[in-house]
């Protein structure tokens, strides 16, 4: 373990996180922040239109900057992953991949949301060869390709519509139902001479050796195969949190940690904040807000109860 013991923990680095940082930073708290990045989902945005003070920011670049505002005396900063949680001797410990045992008095989680996968074979072997959960970031990569995209959600459809937008040459969207996008976003790819729909469908393998060479889609009304010659599968089928060290006690049925309105969860002395959370609205000011809140109800916790044991509950 290291030597360290901290007053605050706070699991995950995106915009979440690092706010609740922020926050415990300028209460005087021994804090620590580990995260497998600093940044999370807000990095795989282009444009970022909806976060105020700025007409129109990258993600990164967004992120680059609550990065930035970070360093500072009390506050130590790692880049690794959380692997165990566990509550011992009235204190928290988080057991880092490379990092080790940390300890503290109390802890944030604002580990936030993670891309569904389809648990087809090829998916995981393909990743990052082929297959992609981000359109935003690697649709680039493939311009004047024959590309698949899996989800007829909103970013299902976003997701070919950027395909088209860098000059892809066809693009294949296969979805289990209809197309439930907003009409604003569906509209645009129902008719459209490059794109075709494959609706009650689904992707059952993904095939090639160094690269994405192909796929088997499965035509769920007529029960027939067919196979796809594609460079790329872009799988949009939604988020799921990332949440699964943490107690089954603490979540509801989609995984998720529920919190009360001051972000406690029922353990007391742990916290939660952001997309990881029950809350509706997952949005980079909505994670921002959480996580100020968070740090503001650890730090009465940690200043006005922090004597108290933390939760035998868990
Ligand atoms: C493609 C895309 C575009 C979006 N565009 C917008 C937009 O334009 N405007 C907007 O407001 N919102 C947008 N969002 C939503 C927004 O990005 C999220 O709501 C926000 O990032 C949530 O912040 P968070 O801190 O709760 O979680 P996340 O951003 O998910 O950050 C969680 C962090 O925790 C880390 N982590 C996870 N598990 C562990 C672990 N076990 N150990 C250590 N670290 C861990 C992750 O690596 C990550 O750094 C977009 C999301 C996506 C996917």
């Amino acid at each position: 373990m290291s030597g360290a013991e901290y007053e605050v923990m706070i699991i995950g680095a995106g915009p979440a996180g690092m706010t609740a940082a922020l926050y415990c930073r300028r209460k005087g708290l021994h804090t620590l922040i580990l995260s497998k990045d600093f940044g999370g989902q807000a990095n795989w945005t282009t444009v970022v239109e909806n976060y105020m003070g700025f007409m129109e920011i990258d993600g990164p670049e967004l992120m680059r900057r609550f990065k930035e505002q970070l360093p500072g005396e009390n506050l130590t900063m790692l880049e690794d992953e959380a692997i165990a949680f566990r509550a011992e001797d009235g204190h928290f410990l988080v057991e880092g991949k490379e990092s080790g045992a940390h300890r503290g008095k109390a802890v944030i989680v604002a580990t936030g949301k993670r891309p569904k996968k389809l648990n087809v074979p090829g998916e995981d072997s393909l990743r990052g060869k082929g297959v992609s959960y981000c359109s935003t970031c690697d649709a680039p990569l493939f311009r004047a390709a024959e590309v698949a995209v899996v989800g007829g959600g909103n970013s299902g459809v976003q997701a070919v519509l950027d395909l088209l937008a860098v000059g892809a040459r066809t693009v294949y969207l296969v979805t289990d139902m209809e197309i439930t996008a907003d009409p604003v976003l569906a509209e645009q790819i129902q008719n459209h001479p490059q794109v075709r729909i494959y609706p009650y469908s689904r992707v059952v393998a993904v095939h090639g050796e160094k690269l994405v060479t192909g796929i088997t889609v499965r035509l769920e009304q007529n029960e027939t195969e067919e196979e796809l010659a594609v460079e790329g599968l872009f799988i949009e089928i939604g988020l799921e949190p990332n949440s699964e060290i943490f107690p089954e006690l603490w979540k509801n049925q989609r995984g998720e940690i529920v919190v009360d309105c001051h972000c406690r969860t029922s353990s007391s002395g742990v916290f939660a904040a952001g997309d990881v959370t029950n809350l509706p609205e997952k949005q980079i000011i909505i994670a921002a807000g959480e996580g100020a809140k968070a740090a503001i109800t650890a730090w009465e916790y940690v200043t006005k109860v922090g004597a108290l044991q933390a939760s035998a509950a868990i």
